[in-house]
């Protein structure tokens, strides 16, 4: 096709025109079970009337004002993302990687105003992925994203995932924080030692360092726990937000504490269209729903059972190596090329999302029904069939490359 659009993705040949519910139906008719989400981000499926209605509602009233004036709207979320996480202050960005950008800025201007200047550099972990903005590429501190770009941003120290040891030893007279996805996504569904997240909240306290939750994949419900910190059991102090919270809307948050956000008074930071009266509106009713009484423990039932039905099908089929992940965040390692199997995926009427360390990976909609999870089993089961049938399992699993 003769596109104006730049190449920077090579897009699979295939348009989708609506959704409903866990359904994509593309152009031409054809109907997926959509086990990707948009990579998360459309947590409540399609066409879900509730957002539909704040959508509608807000649009006819006012759709932008500027941050140089109050937002109710936004005011309303900052205090319902508050109130049910660690933290006491939110700052709502447009992306994912504008919140790293505001998370980063915020542990070093804590150092800053408490006179340590000299406090700048940040301990990130291999198998990393924190966005595309260039200070977001220094952090993932993956060479493919990298290379081209001129220098990286300077600040950043990449240590093994998963490991406390490593960590520890590079912390410096110049540390300012920790970055750490709880769960690595783009990584290939890392899931770390049950204490590593707590090791790193220790270590950050023994240190005076802080600890910053790249939770913009796994927050908002996705791992059956509001947010994957809570899996750990160790609150950090900044946390940055996005994919999930506008149900496909583009919004972003960061999350802090009163003290390490100490540093942020007027002028120090500032967008024009984070957190406007629709974006806020949408992530509003998108917590309507997210908030409500049971909603993420459903979440987390749903994710045992499709773990439980993945975990039978591996017994059965060689293309599944490993299952790995928490709530409705899971990965299929594979024995075949991960690419394969997604288009396989996708000849059955599937959706799944590649991820490095050919890694499958589940991200429906938390709103997904129990006869849709039997469903896309079924369909995993054929799309193993096809991409066993194409491509005897011969390669083994990387340890993590960079597939996003
Ligand atoms: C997607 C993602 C980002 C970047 O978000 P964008 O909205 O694409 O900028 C950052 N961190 C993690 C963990 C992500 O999954």
């Amino acid at each position: 096709m003769n596109s104006a659009l730049l190449p920077a993705y090579a897009r699979i040949p295939l348009a989708f025109e609506r959704g409903e519910g866990a359904w994509l139906i593309s152009s031409s008719g054809e109907r997926y079970l959509d086990f990707g989400a948009g990579i998360a981000v459309a947590s409540l499926g399609y066409g879900h009337p509730h957002l539909l209605a704040a959508l509608e509602e807000q649009g006819a009233k006012l759709w932008h004002a500027s941050n140089l004036f109050q937002i109710p709207q936004a005011e309303r979320l900052a205090q319902r993302l508050t109130g049910a996480s660690f933290a006491d202050f939110a700052f709502f960005t447009n992306s994912g990687a504008e919140a790293i950008e505001a998370a980063i800025k915020t542990a070093r201007k804590y150092h800053s105003s408490s006179g340590r200047p000299e406090r700048y550099r940040i301990i990130t972990f291999t198998g990393a992925f924190h966005g595309r903005t260039l200070a977001a590429l220094a952090a993932g501190g993956n060479p493919k994203h990298l290379d081209g770009f001129g220098p990286r941003v300077d600040g950043f120290d990449t240590v093994p995932f998963d490991d406390i040891q490593s960590a520890e030893s590079a912390i410096g007279s110049q540390t300012a924080a920790i970055l750490v996805e709880p769960i690595q996504g783009e990584g290939g569904i890392r899931v770390p030692s049950p204490g590593f997240l707590k090791a790193l909240r220790e270590l950050c306290d023994r240190h005076g360092l802080l600890l910053i939750a790249d939770e913009v994949q796994t927050g908002l419900g996705r791992t059956g726990r509001l947010f994957a910190y809570e899996l750990f059991g160790a609150a950090p102090d900044i946390m940055a937000i996005a994919k999930g919270l506008g149900g496909g809307f583009p919004i972003g948050a960061i999350l802090a504490t009163r003290e390490s956000a100490r540093g942020m008074t007027p002028g120090t930071h500032g967008t024009t269209f984070g957190g406007n009266p629709l974006a806020a509106s949408v992530a509003n009713a998108v917590l309507d729903i997210v908030l409500a009484q049971g909603f993420v423990e459903r979440v987390a039932l749903l994710g045992h059972e499709l773990k439980a039905r993945l975990a039978r099908l591996k017994e059965r089929r060689e293309a599944i190596l490993e299952i790995r992940g928490e709530g409705l965040m899971l990965g299929i390692a594979l024995n075949v090329p991960v690419d394969d199997f997604a288009a396989a995926a996708r000849a059955e009427g599937l959706i799944v999302i590649p991820a490095a360390g050919n890694v499958a990976r589940l991200l429906p909609p938390l709103t997904i029904r129990e006869d849709e999870i039997a469903e896309a089993v079924s369909r995993l089961d054929r799309a193993c069939h096809r991409a066993e049938l194409a491509r005897p399992p011969v390669l083994q699993p990387k340890e993590h490359g960079g597939a996003s």
